[in-house]
């Protein structure tokens, strides 16, 4: 899909509207995650488009490359076919057990739990991923990736995933799209179990992810890539000279904040309560700013527009009244959502749920190694998750030869 021009109207302005609301506590007064267990949609064809087929029209005035209005064929060498990339990657193997044994088993498929797949294969290991049921991970919902390596052009998040799984695929991993529901890592082989089949492997890499909490507003799911977003890092880029809110009270918040005037011209700073929960320093570089306005007691009740967003509709948390803005975007901080559920009970978890590594990749439980977002909070990013995953699956191999469960051998072919 290829972004589009933004017309002249998206930047024309309107003036507050005030409206009386006797409206009740929104759906932002209980934030939750709105698209399920892992923040991305399920690979159905609407989802398996970025964004369901809609499109993304920030792109005017970025002075961005365009992007490649179709995605090459992947040529993996002389002697193998191209591999023609569908978004979110074969579905054959759905609900396809298959092998259930496995000396690394991997769950979690976004580009840590894939990348470990890349290398474990490489290594002869077989390896099984339980790839969830958002097969992909995050980047299934997004559309222009334009920060991952390699990618001069930029390329559609589901494309790359489905380059990912191809590459896994090719050199032996066996996937298959279904949750792990519980585990039992008391003793070797590990056991894992998912739509009540039983899998049982020597080593685990968990590579489950996070989750961005949304409001859980309507216009806020059909505005996501359209003007709404839940990470600065990946998507400021697009809103050069424009005007947007940013909506949280935390430090998240606050550094995304302060981050985004880089590329608008205002940033809104919209806050339900009447002050910041993010430290001192955070909160006083916010106020300083002279791009930031904040405004306390403030909740988004809708996002409003056309094909993108172009106002926010918000509510006095206080008095209950309600009023029109003009923005252009919006970015949703209000924390993320670890998915580390089934693990807890075995690994440690911090204060807010991600898993903690002791050393590199290591968890407490020897054989069992993390990698991506669901234990990284600081960088959220694919190619530190896909890194992780490459750490985490040599971390693996050397592990299993040291218990000589394989040979010893392979130091040189990653
Ligand atoms: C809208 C959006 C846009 C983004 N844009 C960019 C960008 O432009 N550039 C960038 O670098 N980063 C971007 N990111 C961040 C990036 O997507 C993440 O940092 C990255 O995907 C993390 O990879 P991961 O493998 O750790 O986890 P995820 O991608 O979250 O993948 C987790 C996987 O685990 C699976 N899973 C979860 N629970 C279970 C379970 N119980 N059993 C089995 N499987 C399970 C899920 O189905 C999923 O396959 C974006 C994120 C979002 C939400």
């Amino acid at each position: 899909m290829k972004r589009t021009k933004r017309d002249d109207a998206t930047s024309s302005r309107t003036a507050p509207t005030e409206q009386t609301s006797g409206a009740a506590a929104t759906e932002q007064d209980r934030p939750r995650d709105a698209s399920g267990s892992n923040g991305a949609t399920a690979p159905d064809t609407a989802a398996a488009l970025p964004f369901g087929g809609l499109a993304i029209d920030f792109s005017t005035d970025t002075g961005a490359v365009p992007i490649a209005t179709s995605v090459p064929t992947i040529a993996f060498g002389p002697d193998i076919a191209p591999v023609e990339l569908t978004p979110g990657g074969p579905d054959e193997h759905r609900f396809e057990h298959g092998r259930t044994e496995s000396k690394v088993l991997i769950v979690g498929s976004g580009p840590a739990g894939l990348t470990a797949a890349i290398y474990a294969a490489r290594a002869n290991l077989t390896p099984i991923v339980l790839a969830g049921s958002a097969p992909g991970g995050q980047l299934m919902i997004t559309s222009d990736v334009e920060n991952y390596p390699g990618f001069p052009d930029g390329i559609q998040g589901p494309d790359l995933m489905a380059a990912f799984r191809a590459q896994a695929e090719r050199f032996g991993t066996h996937i298959v799209d279904v949750d792990v529901d519980r585990v039992d890592f008391s003793s070797r082989p590990f056991r894992l179990w998912a739509h009540a089949t039983e899998y049982r492997a020597e080593s685990v890499i968990i590579a489950t992810g996070a989750s961005a909490i949304w409001l859980g507003l309507e216009s806020e799911t059909r505005f996501r890539g359209r003007g709404v977003s839940a990470c600065a890092t990946c998507d400021g880029f697009f809103f050069r000279d424009k005007e947007i809110g940013v909506v949280g009270g935390g430090d998240t918040a606050l550094e995304e904040a302060t981050f985004l005037t880089r590329f608008a011209s205002k940033v809104h700073l919209l806050h339900r309560r009447d002050q910041f929960r993010g430290s001192k320093i955070m909160v006083q570089r916010a106020l300083d700013h002279p791009k930031i306005e904040v405004h306390f007691n403030t909740a988004v009740d809708e996002v409003l527009g056309d094909t993108h967003v172009e106002r926010l509709r918000l509510r006095d948390t206080v008095t209950g009244r309600q009023w029109e803005m003009p923005a252009q975007g919006l970015f949703i901080a209000i924390g993320h959502k670890p998915d580390s559920e089934p693990f807890r009970d075995w690994l440690e978890v911090d204060a807010k749920g991600y898993l903690v590594v002791n050393d590199q990749t290591n968890t407490k439980i020897e054989g069992v190694f993390v990698a991506g977002d669901v234990h990284d909070h600081r960088y959220r990013q694919a190619v530190t998750a896909a890194g992780d995953g490459c750490r985490a699956a040599i971390d693996a191999e050397r592990w299993l030869e040291a218990q000589g469960i394989i040979e010893a051998s392979t130091a040189s072919a990653w």
